[in-house]
C-alpha cells in the first residue's frame, strides 16, 4: 500500500490498487494528509475485527473534492474521513447530512451506500467522549471556554457544547469577528430556561488578557482549539498568571505529549489532557458509523502510538 494516493489513482482505483489484499475501501481525504495517523488506528481496528478492508491516505486538493467524492461508490468504498481543509466543503457535496453534523456545520465522516453519500461529524462527539474519559465529567455540567472558536475544530467543539446545553460557553478567537459570528449562530441553543448566575451563558470575548482573566473566574474547562502550541517554540495561549488550580485544561493538539499551555496549567495545579483522546474517539465513532458495531477502542489507542 502506498503512503499517499491521489485523485488520479482514485480515477483508476482497481488498476492503482491491483494486488492489494485486503482491498483498500476506506480513506482519509486531506491537503496535506501525509501526517495523518488515521490509517494506523483504523487498519489495526479492521484487522482486529477480521474485516477484509484497509484504510489509506488520499491527497485531494480543494478543487478535486467534488470529483473525488463521486468516485467513491465506483471504487467500492465503505466510507471516508475528511481533514484540513475539506470539512466544511464536504457538507455541501454529500446527498444527506446527519442532524448532529448539520447543527455543527461540518462533516468529517462519510458513509457510502450504493451511489448515496451521507455525512456525519464525529469531532464534536469525540471531544465529548474525551472530556468524559479524561476528567470524569460531562460537557453539560461545565462552564466552557473555547480558544480558537473560529477554526474548524473550534467550531465543531463549540457547537457540541451548545448541543449538550453546557452551563456556559465563552468563545475566544484571535480574529474576534469569527467568534462573534459563531456566538450569533449558537444563540438559539442558549435561549432555554436554564439560568446560571449573573454572567451571560453565551459570550464572544476579544483575546485580551484582562477580559480573559474575568471570564476564567466563571469557567471550569478551557479547551485550546488553536494550532498554537504545535511547535515547541510556540508561546502558551494563556499566561500562567491567569490560570487557577481548579481549572480543567484540554488541549486538542495531539502531535505533542505536552504543550506550553498544559505545562503552565500543571504549574498552577490544574488538571490537563492532550488531544489524543479526541483523535481516538472521533476515530472510534467513525468506525462504529461505518460498521454498526462496537470499535476495538484499546486496539485503536495502542495503534495510535
Ligand atoms: P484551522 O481551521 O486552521 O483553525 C486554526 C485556529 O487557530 C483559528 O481559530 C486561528 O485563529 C487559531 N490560531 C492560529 N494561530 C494562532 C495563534 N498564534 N494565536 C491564537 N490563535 C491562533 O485549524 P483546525 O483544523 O481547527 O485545527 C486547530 C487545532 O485543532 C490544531 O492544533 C489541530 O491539531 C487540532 N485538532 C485536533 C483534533 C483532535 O482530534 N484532537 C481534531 C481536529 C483538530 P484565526 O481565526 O484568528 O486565524
Amino acid at each position: 500500500m502506498k503512503e499517499v494516493y491521489t485523485l488520479e489513482d482514485l480515477r483508476h482505483w482497481d488498476a492503482a490498487t491491483a494486488g492489494e489484499e485486503p482491498p483498500i475501501r476506506l480513506a482519509v481525504f486531506g491537503d496535506p494528509v501525509a501526517h495523518s495517523r488515521s490509517p494506523q488506528m483504523h487498519n489495526a481496528a479492521l484487522e482486529a475485527c477480521g474485516i477484509a478492508a484497509r484504510y489509506c491516505r488520499l491527497h485531494i486538493r480543494p478543487e478535486e473534492l467534488a470529483e473525488a467524492l463521486r468516485l467513491l461508490p465506483k471504487a467500492n468504498f465503505i466510507g471516508a474521513n475528511f481533514t484540513i481543509p475539506h470539512k466544511a466543503a464536504t457538507l455541501d457535496l454529500v446527498d444527506a447530512v446527519d442532524e448532529n453534523a448539520r447543527k455543527i456545520g461540518v462533516v468529517n465522516t462519510v458513509v457510502v451506500e450504493g451511489e448515496r453519500l451521507t455525512g456525519f461529524n464525529t469531532d464534536g462527539p469525540g471531544l465529548l467522549r474525551a472530556v468524559r474519559a479524561e476528567f470524569g465529567v460531562d460537557l453539560r455540567d461545565l462552564r466552557v471556554m473555547v480558544l480558537g472558536a473560529g477554526g474548524g475544530a473550534g467550531r465543531a467543539i463549540a457547537a457540541q457544547c451548545a448541543i449538550e446545553n453546557c452551563e456556559r460557553l465563552v468563545l475566544v478567537n484571535r480574529t474576534f469577528e469569527k467568534a462573534r459570528q459563531l456566538a450569533g449562530e449558537l444563540e438559539a441553543f442558549f435561549k432555554g430556561p436554564r439560568v446560571y448566575g449573573p454572567v451571560r451563558r453565551l459570550e464572544a470575548v476579544p483575546w485580551e488578557e484582562a477580559k480573559l482573566a474575568v471570564q476564567l473566574a466563571n469557567t471550569d474547562l478551557v479547551i485550546n482549539a488553536t494550532s498554537c502550541g504545535m511547535k515547541r517554540t510556540d508561546p502558551s495561549v494563556l499566561p500562567a498568571s491567569i490560570l487557577r488550580a481548579n481549572l480543567l485544561v484540554y488541549d486538542t493538539i495531539y502531535t505533542a505529549q505536552s504543550t506550553p499551555l498544559m505545562e503552565d496549567a500543571q504549574s498552577v495545579g490544574a488538571r490537563t489532557a492532550n488531544g489524543k483522546s479526541m483523535l481516538l474517539y472521533q476515530g472510534v465513532l467513525s468506525f462504529e458509523i461505518w460498521f454498526n458495531r462496537p470499535a476495538p477502542v484499546e486496539v485503536m489507542r495502542a495503534a495510535m502510538g
